[in-house]
């Protein structure tokens, strides 16, 4: 049995993930939490969010975020493909900054309009 906190919403349900019942999940309020229980100890992924670097703009860094949940074992490899990354002024919000980051299957987004 393995206790998780749910992060799907500010209530932070307290979870258990039976792994010798199927992953079955008590403890939370509604089924993201069951969903969220059993990706996490099978296939857990994470929104990414970060900065790129942007020239033209009013500020030197444009925030992004991935346009899904990407797998825990892509993200260091994704935050470092970011590192070399750099735009250019006028960029808008949901533009398509990186595709298919890291070989995640998810593209990296631009956040604001910049
Ligand atoms: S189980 Fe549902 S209600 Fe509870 S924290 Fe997760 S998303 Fe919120």
């Amino acid at each position: 049995m393995t206790e998780l906190i749910c992060i799907g919403c500010p209530r932070g349900c307290h979870l258990k993930v039976d792994e010798q019942n199927g992953y079955a999940v008590s403890g939370n309020n509604c089924p993201v939490g069951a969903e969220y229980g059993r990706n996490e100890l099978t296939n857990p992924t994470r929104v990414l969010t970060s900065t790129v670097r942007i020239t033209g703009a009013i500020h030197s860094c444009l925030p992004v975020k991935s346009s899904g949940p990407i797998r825990k074992a892509l993200l260091m490899e994704a935050v470092k493909a970011l590192k070399d990354v750099e735009v250019a002024s006028p960029v808008h919000k949901g533009e398509v900054i990186v595709r298919d980051i890291a070989g995640s299957g998810q593209d990296m987004l631009a956040s604001r309009d910049m």
